[in-house]
């Protein structure tokens, strides 16, 4: 193992290579024998070529890495490369580094007038390469599509230490089977991004938010449900519990709704009114449109904080049911856990039918709620469907067979294993 980190060293400088106080940049309880951080595609390509002739695991991550069956393998943290290379206002298109944080990419767009809509959880903390790693979909993309429509062209270092270029900044140059947008999702199993282009939107012209306290969250699910009807296309539709949501309305007491809209001024204000009325319908109390720019983002910044808050709790269950379904799918969670007034890390985001619910058996209660949602047509989201594998629906034959097509498809790209070890389809 000395004889790789010191290869390493070689290549990328002493000083681009941690041996020692490593934990700032880990995650789990595996030691790798190093930390490397590369500040080009070509050392990304040459880490990875060292570890696959030594036969040494890899994984990467934009500022930290999972540690997860890497036991004294090389984690590689993509840090230095954080740079947007172009951005190319005539095509709506941006090509940037791998380590960029995603925070920090919106927000150099925003500068520019340009909108990257995909919002991680860990927004702070998430590369932008991590976004189409995990390319899991959030609350914007029932109105702006789920990451991977976002990743058009790419670099990328195969577990080979080959390099991998694949898209232009054409929309239509992709006929039949598709490779590009197929890497999102893959947590690096497939290999390590160097360089995206990502697909980009006009920033908004005009943000608004309103803001309600509702009895509690069914009856939010139920104005929202409404608005659906109404054909209002909002850009999320959130609610949460009271004693979560005092960042977002304080003094709230029942269920803090939040819905915001992104449009001309004009029909902002239009949306707004018929959103605040069909929450007053749904019997909101105080209600609330929030116009001015500094008001809206402390707002959005406690929407945003509140819904880190749920996810940070280990007792969580998360399951989607569809956007027409979200009332049923309520009243289906509390014949599993129990009256949802009583439950604090209740939250709702309706547009992407998803529910996320606290219980004292994660374990137990998800298989019961993943019955529950797949009546209603969806699911306990997991890693790449694997939670679909609960008991009662599941057809293990098509799993077994599935899954066995992902190992191939793995092993193809990764024929020595070495890549993302952690990540288990
Ligand atoms: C749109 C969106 C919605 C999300 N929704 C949820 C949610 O509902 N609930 C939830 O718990 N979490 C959600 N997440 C995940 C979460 O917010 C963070 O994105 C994630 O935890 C970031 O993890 P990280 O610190 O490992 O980041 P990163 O370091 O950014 O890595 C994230 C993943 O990408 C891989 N990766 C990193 N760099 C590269 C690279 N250069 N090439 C290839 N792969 C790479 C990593 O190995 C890892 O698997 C969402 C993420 C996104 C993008």
């Amino acid at each position: 193992m000395s004889q790789i980190v010191e290869q390493l060293k070689s290549v990328l400088g002493a000083d681009n290579v941690v041996t020692k106080d490593m934990a700032k940049y880990l995650r789990g309880s595996e030691q790798p024998a190093a930390v490397v951080c590369p500040g080009t595609g070509e050392d990304v390509a040459a880490i990875v070529k060292a570890a696959a002739e030594a036969g040494v695991k890899v994984n990467v991550g934009g500022r930290v890495v999972d540690t997860a069956g890497l036991g004294g393998g090389i984690a590689v943290v993509t840090q230095r490369m954080n740079q947007i290379l172009e951005i190319d206002k005539d095509n709506l298109t941006c090509w940037v580094q791998p380590g960029m944080l995603h925070k920090d990419f919106c927000d150099s767009l925003l500068k520019e007038g340009l909108y990257f809509p995909p919002e991680p959880y860990a927004v702070g903390t998430s590369s932008i390469a991590g976004c189409f790693g995990v390319g899991d979909p959030d609350s914007k993309s029932f109105k702006y599509m789920p990451p991977r429509t976002y990743i058009i062209a790419y670099e990328m270092v195969l577990p080979t230490g080959e390099t991998m270029k694949i898209g232009t900044k054409c929309i239509k140059c992709v006929s039949g089977l598709d490779l590009i947008h197929f890497v999102s999702g893959t947590r690096a199993t497939l290999g390590i991004l160097t360089k995206i282009l990502t697909k980009l939107l006009p920033a908004p012209v005009c943000k608004s938010v309103v803001v309600a306290d509702l009895p509690n969250i069914s009856a939010a699910a139920k104005a929202f449900l409404a608005i659906q009807k109404r054909r209002l296309f909002v850009t999320r539709e959130n609610a949460i519990t009271a004693k979560l949501g005092q960042n977002i309305l304080s003094g709230a007491k029942g269920a803090v709704a939040f819905v915001d809209i992104e449009e001309f001024p004009k029909a902002n204000v239009e949306y707004a009114k018929i959103v605040e009325a069909e929450l007053k319908i749904a019997g909101a109390t105080t209600t609330k449109i929030i116009t001015d720019p500094k008001e809206y983002a402390a707002t959005e910044l406690g929407w945003l904080k509140a819904r880190e808050a749920v996810n940070l709790n280990a007792n969580k269950v998360r399951f989607t049911v569809g956007a027409s379904n979200v009332v049923k799918g309520l009243d289906a969670a509390q014949g599993v856990v129990g009256p949802l007034n009583e439950n604090e890390f209740t939250l709702i985001e309706a547009q992407l039918g998803k529910i996320t619910v606290a219980t004292a058996n994660p374990d137990a209660d998800a298989v019961k709620l993943n019955n529950a949602a797949m009546k209603l047509g969806g699911n306990v989201s997991g890693l790449l469907g694997s939670k679909l594998r609960c008991d009662e629906y599941s057809d293990t034959a098509m799993f077994d067979s599935i899954t066995q097509l992902l190992h191939n498809i793995r092993k193809e790209f990764d024929p020595k294993g070495i890549l993302a070890p952690g990540v288990k389809f």
